[in-house]
């Protein structure tokens, strides 16, 4: 299957010259094309290994010994060579659902305790907390201005009575990367009762980590933006947390995923999810690098660009290599996203990353970006498969449209 679309497209919108290019996808932190190799696992476990993973016949067994590599595996990825759970679910944001409500249920005495989280989670983190905090729990946020996590906010608020702290480890729109290790040695000298929950959904296999890095006990990953099967994701737990019941499971049934998460499995997602890993962490360095050099000729072309000239870059002090964050001057992100994609040239927009509402606005606010600006900022996610010809056409086309916009006004 070839991996590149081929359309025309207008080379300056002004111009009736059409050339024939590929598109330029750069949301890829919204979400990946499944790899050829993924797509290839995926259609075969879902013809040849179709059993039951519960059956108990041969056709069960089979599939369940696939199940079990593919724990194995994610386990692998995650720097866990021993002891963890892995639960497959439907994806991040169901992760993130077990991971909060598992651990505030997980004992009647935590329904009046503490929760800490930044003040820049996704939807699928900050909507279960807001629930949390309806139902009488304390949901204090750490403020997360220009990347960075404000550690006397986080020591002022490390208190006996926190349960979790939920906190991701790179920010999905400014790419900021905060520096969760310190915030588990704090939990552990100050908290007793505290565990980590890290939505690494965007750092997974972009920076290298492992749970025992971060010091976290709950990791949520995703498929989709690793070039796996949408619909597919997983809970980490550390063993302790599993022995001590410190998380309970959120949908019951027949209690397949080790009691935590009831439903047969998505065997053939699940393969795919496992093989996308093992490609993505077996070169973890390389796309790194890559991710990263990448980067460098985007900052330093909008740096050089006269037509680029207005465009600010919202750069973290420390960040993952493949997220962008820039803010137009004065143009809406929206109207600038329609723009480039009638050129086959593909990003987001902060203010609406999705259809379903304004999802993105939270993190940039959190960032520190006033209103008007949050409305005019674009997000550019970069995928080791992007090329600098890519990066150099959008450059092309960014400056091209900002002038005609300009002119427009
Ligand atoms: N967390 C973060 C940081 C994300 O970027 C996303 C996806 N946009 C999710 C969670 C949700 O993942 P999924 O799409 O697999 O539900």
């Amino acid at each position: 299957m070839p991996m590149t679309s081929t359309r025309f497209f207008p080379l300056f919108s002004s111009s009736k010259e059409y050339i024939l290019e590929r598109e330029i996808y750069l949301d890829n932190s919204a979400t990946t094309r499944m790899s050829e190799e993924a797509l290839a696992v995926f259609s075969s476990v879902a013809q040849e290994h179709f059993g039951n993973p519960s059956s108990l016949h041969s056709r069960g067994r089979d599939a369940e010994s696939l199940l079990t590599s593919a724990r194995a595996e994610i386990r692998r990825t995650l720097g866990d060579s021993a002891s963890g759970t892995v639960i497959f679910t439907s994806g991040g944001t169901e992760a993130n659902n077990l991971a909060i409500f598992g651990r505030a249920r997980a004992k009647e005495r935590y329904r009046s305790k503490k929760i800490l989280t930044t003040a820049g989670e996704h939807a699928s983190v900050s909507r279960p907390l807001a629930a949390l905090a309806n139902e009488g729990m304390k949901v204090v946020e750490i403020p997360t201005r220009q990347g960075r996590l404000d550690s006397d906010a986080l020591a002022r608020e490390c208190t006996p009575d926190v349960v979790l702290a939920s906190m991701m480890l790179v920010n999905n729109e400014s790419g900021a990367l905060y520096d969760l290790a310190a915030v588990s040695r704090l939990l552990r000298a100050r908290c007793p009762d505290a565990v980590l929950h890290c939505d690494v959904t965007q750092a997974y296999l972009k920076v290298p980590f492992t749970a025992n890095s971060i010091g976290a006990s709950l990791l949520t990953i995703s498929s989709h933006k690793i070039e796996g099967p949408k619909g597919m994701g997983a809970l980490w737990v550390d063993s302790t947390l599993v022995r001590s019941k410190g998380v309970v499971a959120q949908i019951l049934g027949g209690g397949q995923e080790n009691g935590f998460r009831s439903g047969t499995e998505n065997v053939p997602g699940i393969a795919a999810f496992a093989a996308a890993a093992r490609n993505g962490y077996e070169a973890l360095r390389e796309h790194n690098g890559l991710l990263l050099s990448l980067r460098k000729h985007l900052l330093v072309r909008l740096a050089a660009d006269p037509a680029l000239s207005s465009v600010s870059v919202n750069l973290p002090p420390v960040c993952a290599p493949h997220i962008i964050s820039l803010t137009l001057p004065d143009i809406k992100s929206e109207t600038m996203l329609h723009a480039l994609s009638a050129r086959g040239i593909y990003v987001s927009s902060g203010s609406a990353c999705s259809s379903h509402g304004r999802h993105g606005t939270a993190a940039l606010e959190a960032f520190g970006l006033a209103a008007r600006a949050v409305d005019s900022t674009i997000r550019v996610s970069l995928s080791y498969r992007n090329t600098v010809s890519e990066l150099d056409g959008f450059c092309l086309a960014l400056g091209d449209e900002l002038s005609k916009l300009a002119r427009m006004k």
